[in-house]
């Protein structure tokens, strides 16, 4: 399948045309490994190693939507990765701050966002359930790896005000993504649609 299928197969989906034009103009053969590359715009998850998943472009261009981004934000990713959902954010932001808690996966994403001539995305190895404090508030943060129970508080309190935050979250087994936007006066949280992501660890 080619990049043209995938974007065709996307449009009646997702309406956001930043968030359409940056699925085409980021590689995604970049962030799977050369025995996988010519499944790279086929709309599933792959593997990426350390038995982790980059999740099915649709999912990915989907969350980047509801995020709702502007040219200034500034972006926590949270289990970057392969790197490829931080380089679709990276085109609809200012600047990305990844953390991937595989010290392994953490650098093969910043060298995969190299070669992708991504010059906005910074990838750190860490623990992303604790969030990223040096560089909050953010304007948005992105979670790609499921959380028990509810959002990490310590992300929602790294939102800005008017800051939109999209988790994955498992509650007695079933598995939502939750949106939540962080205002002046509270924090308002929305249940939206059912995933499977690998859990936060
Ligand atoms: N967004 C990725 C897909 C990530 S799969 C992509 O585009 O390729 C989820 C990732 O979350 C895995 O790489 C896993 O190692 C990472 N992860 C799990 N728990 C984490 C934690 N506590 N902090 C940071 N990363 C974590």
């Amino acid at each position: 399948m080619e990049r043209e299928e995938l974007l065709a197969s996307l449009r009646p989906r997702v309406t956001d045309e930043r968030v359409l034009a940056a699925v085409a103009d980021v590689p995604r053969e970049l962030f799977v490994a050369p025995a996988l590359q010519r499944m790279a715009y086929v709309d599933r998850p792959l593997p990426i190693g350390g038995g982790q998943t980059i999740s099915q472009p649709s999912l990915v261009a989907r969350m980047c939507e509801l995020l709702d981004l502007s040219d200034d934000d500034i972006v926590l990713d949270v289990g970057s990765g392969s790197g490829y959902h931080a380089a679709l954010l990276s085109r609809l932001c200012r600047h990305v701050y990844g953390i991937e808690l595989d010290p392994e996966l953490a650098e093969q994403a910043a060298r995969s966002l190299t070669l992708a001539g991504i010059e906005n995305v910074t990838v750190v190895a860490g623990d992303g359930a604790a969030g990223l404090p040096e560089h909050a508030p953010y304007d948005a943060i992105n979670v790609a790896a499921t959380a028990s129970g509810e959002v990490p508080a310590a992300l929602e309190g790294q939102l800005a005000i008017g800051g939109r935050l999209i988790a994955p979250v498992d509650c007695d087994g079933r598995e939502h993504l939750h949106f939540v936007r962080r205002r002046a006066d509270g924090v308002e949280r929305t249940l939206l649609d059912a995933v499977r992501f690998v859990p936060l660890r």
